[in-house]
């Protein structure tokens, strides 16, 4: 497997937000979201068996809540799913992160998945695999991050079309980060105000859970590996 990092944290997003947690950050992605913060995951990173990943994950105890991450995660989905399998065996609660492009039906259901449905101001607003909806459990979470107005209608439309208020709090509505923050832990570096968000969301009476990647007001926004 080829990995960019890994180490503990506290969870930034998600119904889990706010836990400890191990970070399995894989190498690669095939999207190119206009507001990615992990382009530093294209190139590069480093080669170990996945024995040497489970065995790296079991240093950083007694966290037993991991998650893979990107890049796009499922690129490497021929040595992931057998690692999160015997991950599972061992008791490990587990996360994946996942733009929602690549196919998911192999991913072990015990597995909490966070799927992305991008929207149009990513640029890869088509990129969504729409049989995914069919892999998602009550334990799942879709997340739409959103930059303006037009990514809050797709989003909203998309919930709606799709039935997603039967995943109860879990649809995630994410105000997206501009690319270049300024060292302020602070929500002036959100493209899309979450107060402006908050309305919009009460109005149309959504059932879904406004999302602030907490990580980017505990540390300086830029800063990696946390
Ligand atoms: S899918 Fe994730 S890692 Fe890939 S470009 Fe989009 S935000 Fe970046």
């Amino acid at each position: 497997m080829y990995l960019i990092e890994l180490y503990k944290s506290v969870q930034g997003e998600s119904s889990f937000a706010g836990l400890p947690c191990v970070f399995v950050r894989l190498a690669g992605c095939n999207l190119r979201c206009s507001w990615c913060d992990s382009e530093y995951t294209f190139q590069g990173g480093y080669r170990q068996t996945s024995e040497e990943v489970e065995a790296a994950i079991e240093k950083l105890a007694p966290v037993r809540l991991v998650e893979f991450t990107g890049g796009e995660p499922m690129l490497q989905e021929r040595e992931l799913v057998p690692l999160m399998e015997r991950l599972l065996q061992r008791g490990y609660e587990l996360m994946l992160e996942t733009s929602g492009e690549r196919p998911l039906a192999a991913v072990p259901r015990a597995v909490h998945k966070i799927v992305d449905v991008k929207c149009p101001g990513s640029g890869e607003g088509a990129s969504f695999h729409l049989p995914n909806l069919a892999a998602l459990t009550s334990a799942d979470e879709v997340k739409f991050v959103l930059s303006n107005r037009r990514d809050y209608e797709f989003a909203r439309d998309f919930l709606r079309a799709h039935s997603l208020e039967t995943l109860a709090g879990n649809v995630l509505f994410s105000p997206a980060f501009t690319k270049t923050p300024s060292p302020e832990r602070s929500a002036e570096n959100c493209l899309l105000d979450p107060r402006q968000l908050v309305d919009w969301m009460l109005e149309d009476g959504l059932a879904a859970r406004l999302s602030l990647q907490i990580h980017k007001f505990v540390w300086a926004p830029a800063t990696k590996g946390v």
